[in-house]
């Protein structure tokens, strides 16, 4: 019998979340992936993430359920462009977020995740290294603010996160009268991420969310998409969770690619009836693309332990 192992991201539905066998952020399904002992795995995700996981356990068939899963950070990245961009830093060391393509991450030095972004990149300063970040934008802008690098930046963005806006957030921190706090991924744009009590990964929004000890009444703003409601509510009902705005009057921002992984999409991948099989990465590629991933793996073992 053929063994389906299915994985959730955090910004899938909750009826998908409740099929999976694992449900987590981008890094921590790749792991999950890469050790897992299965015939299939659905990713209901999006594509770079179903390719991170061929790159992490190649002897698995890896399948997305929609073929149009796509993200921003990746169709705004020209790979051509991106290779001259490295060449013409080439004494740099390009870190690239894990937000990327199977040819972009060929084409970095250490693959990153929120997570570890800020770790990973004061190592190699530390070490007299100049760093070139790709592709999210907001992210790379907000680690220059924080820690006063300079480093170049590939222009992209989440289409998602980028639409958070502070004023709307003003307008809405207003109309609160009690305590209040935001968090917000760093994905966010900049005068966003000013305003934020934390800046962290999905993930650890989660974990903040989880072990918040504030006023009971507090409202908290949460900048990032709204699947992560879900489990935020789930793991603390008790507290005023609202997704931060994108203008105002309207708590609705929600990723078009992620929710392309309907219920029913995700139901004929996992009876070997749909989706698109992630089998079009060469060898070559993969093993390139891995090598940046091990460095942070490896780097997470060292660092985290
Ligand atoms: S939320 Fe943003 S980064 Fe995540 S898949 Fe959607 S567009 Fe890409």
């Amino acid at each position: 019998m053929t063994k389906v192992v299915t994985l959730a991201h955090y910004y899938t539905t909750p009826e998908i979340q409740e099929l999976a066998d694992k449900v987590g952020d981008s890094l921590e399904l790749s792991l999950y992936a890469r050790d897992a002992q299965a015939d299939v795995i659905v990713f209901a995700g999006v594509r770079f993430m179903a390719e991170t996981a061929k790159i992490l356990n190649p002897q698995t068939k890896v399948v997305l359920p929609h073929s149009d899963s796509t993200c921003s950070l990746v169709t705004m990245t020209d790979i051509a462009r991106l290779k001259k961009w490295r060449e013409e830093h080439a004494d740099y060391v390009h870190v690239a977020y894990v937000n990327s393509s199977a040819e972009h991450k060929a084409l970095a030095d250490w693959i990153v995740t929120s997570r570890n972004v800020d770790d990973i990149i004061a190592h190699l300063y530390a070490e007299g290294k100049k760093v070139i970040y790709s592709p999210d934008r907001n992210m790379g802008a907000y680690l220059n603010f924080e820690y006063g690098y300079d480093m170049p930046l590939w222009e992209a963005v989440c289409e998602v996160h980028d639409k958070f806006n502070q004023q709307a957030l003003d307008n809405a921190y207003a109309s609160v009268s009690g305590a209040k706090f935001l968090i917000a991924h760093p994905e966010s744009p900049l005068p966003v991420l000013h305003g934020a009590d934390y800046i962290g990964s999905t993930s650890q929004m989660l974990n903040w969310v989880r072990d918040f000890d504030g006023e009971a009444s507090a409202v908290i703003f949460v900048a990032t998409e709204d699947g992560i409601l879900y489990n935020m509510r789930k793991a603390r009902p008790d507290l005023d969770l609202r997704q931060a705005p994108i203008y105002s009057g309207c708590q609705c921002n929600s990723c078009p690619y992620m929710k392309l992984n309907s219920l029913d999409a995700v139901r004929a991948a996992q009876a070997g009836n749909g989706g698109v099989e992630i089998n079009y990465l060469t060898p070559e590629l993969i093993e390139l693309a891995r090598k940046p991933i091990d460095r942070m793996l490896e780097f997470s073992q060292r660092y985290y332990k």
